[in-house]
């Protein structure tokens, strides 16, 4: 006898594990399959500063147990300037965080199946049937579900997603306490979340400080090992190295010590998604990817294409006569176009262009923002052309023409 869901997840991150409890609040039969052993879970998967804002938190009703700190504001840094934005937040505990999702998940009824990795899809009449896992065991379902993040067995061996290399973000950061979070020299940083462009510390990426709470924060960084990334990078130096380098040359750092056991890191890849769908099968979260490229948002994104995966289930399976064909299930990205990471290419453009830019017009941009009006910066951060233009400057021609070369691939 096969045994057969309704819907097969590959992967409990927030994606897969807010996909299933959509899902089994709506009464189907979901099996979400995740390879790390229950015992201790998450540890591999534990990889993000988990920094969100209210939106994601009313939304998806995430309660106060798996916040580690409220912030109030958003404090971007450039090496000689910041530039502080109201704007409440929460930064969360990551690990509670994806147990509390299981929770709620089979709280409804799903079923979770750990040390369970997902290796191939189980193909019948050239449409994906089940899923193979943990070697030869097999599950069947009317769909199958890609949230494995950057893994993506499923969504590769489908030619759903094309995840490249050189678009790779990779992070890293260590929980710290003894933080001076209030530094003369600095922006206030007490319940804020910072993000710094500096090519001295995060070559072609950034780095961040979002405060825990008294002294404690997480302290990290990343960056896509790029043309942007080679340009600005120091010799024989790694990630872990421009961490450390960090911790050493800023004073906010000198009584720090690192939290045991508190480190993460991770990837997911910035750029544009190759399709997200085919018959029977979606791809969720950082498979897509789904991942904001500007800041990194990526939870509240990843959950979102969850919501609206679960959605497309729910328009499939609901008929007499269900319809999982490739069409219906393109409904999915019509959805990720519009409501999960819309204007996706135009913030992608501003992430290139960002990281391209030299140190000193980072300071610029610090001045800029602070002149610029609020409408038009909402503009600016939903992508707007016409606003993001506006903080052009003259001086900014050979950043444009590199971006320009760059797209033209010469
Ligand atoms: C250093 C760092 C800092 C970040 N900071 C933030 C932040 O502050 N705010 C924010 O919103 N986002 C942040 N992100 C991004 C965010 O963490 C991700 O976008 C989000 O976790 C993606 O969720 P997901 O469910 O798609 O994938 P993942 O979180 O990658 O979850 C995938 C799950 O699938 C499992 N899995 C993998 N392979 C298999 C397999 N073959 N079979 C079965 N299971 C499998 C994994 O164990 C994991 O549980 C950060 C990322 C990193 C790396």
């Amino acid at each position: 006898m096969r045994e057969r869901f309704d819907v097969v997840i590959a992967g409990a991150g927030p994606a897969g594990a807010q996909c299933a409890r959509d899902l089994a609040e709506r009464d189907y039969d979901v099996l979400v399959l995740e390879t790390e052993s229950e015992d201790g879970f998450p540890r591999q998967s534990n990889k993000s500063t988990a920094g969100t804002f209210m939106s994601a938190m009313t939304s998806f009703s995430i309660p106060d147990e798996v916040v580690m700190n409220y912030t109030d504001n958003v404090v971007l840094e450039s090496p000689n300037d910041h530039y502080v934005r109201k704007q409440t937040g929460a930064v969360l505990e990551f690990a509670e965080f994806k147990r509390w999702l299981v929770a709620e998940g089979r709280d409804h009824g799903a079923t979770y199946r750990f040390d369970a990795r997902v290796s191939a899809p189980i193909m019948e009449n050239g449409e994906i049937a089940g899923v193979r896992y943990d070697g030869d065991e097999e599950v069947y379902a009317d769909i199958v579900i890609d949230a494995t993040g950057p893994a993506a067995p499923l969504a590769k061996k489908l030619d759903v997603c094309d995840l490249q290399r050189d678009h790779q973000a990779i992070g890293v950061e260590y929980e710290l306490e003894g933080v001076d979070v209030n530094h003369d020299d600095y922006a206030d940083l007490r319940d804020a979340m910072m993000l710094r462009l500096d090519h001295d510390l995060a070559p072609g990426g950034y780095s961040w400080i979002f405060h825990t709470g008294a002294d404690t924060a997480k302290v990290g960084l990343c960056y896509i090992q790029n043309g942007s990334h080679h340009k600005y990078a120091k010799d024989g130096m790694g990630i872990d190295d421009y961490l450390e380098y960090w911790l050493d040359s800023d004073p906010r750092f000198d009584g720090a010590e690192r939290i045991e056991g508190q480190q993460h890191r991770g990837s997911a890849h910035i750029q544009p998604p190759k399709s997200m769908s085919t018959d029977r099968f979606m791809a969720i979260g950082d498979t897509v990817p789904t991942i904001d490229p500007l800041w990194g948002e990526g939870i509240h994104k990843g959950m979102k294409s969850a919501r609206a995966a679960a959605a497309t289930v729910d328009a499939a399976l609901t008929p007499d006569e269900p319809d999982t064909s490739a069409e219906t299930l393109s409904v999915y990205d019509q959805l990720w176009h519009s409501d999960v990471a819309p204007k996706h290419s135009a913030r992608l453009m501003m992430t290139e262009l960002l990281y391209l830019a030299p140190n000193e017009r980072y300071d610029q941009l610090m001045a800029d923002l602070r002149q610029t009006a609020d409408d038009t910066l909402k503009q600016i951060n939903s992508g707007d052309r016409r606003a993001i233009a506006k903080l052009a400057h003259l001086s900014d021609v050979p950043v444009i023409a590199a971006y320009a070369r760059r797209r033209l691939g010469i």
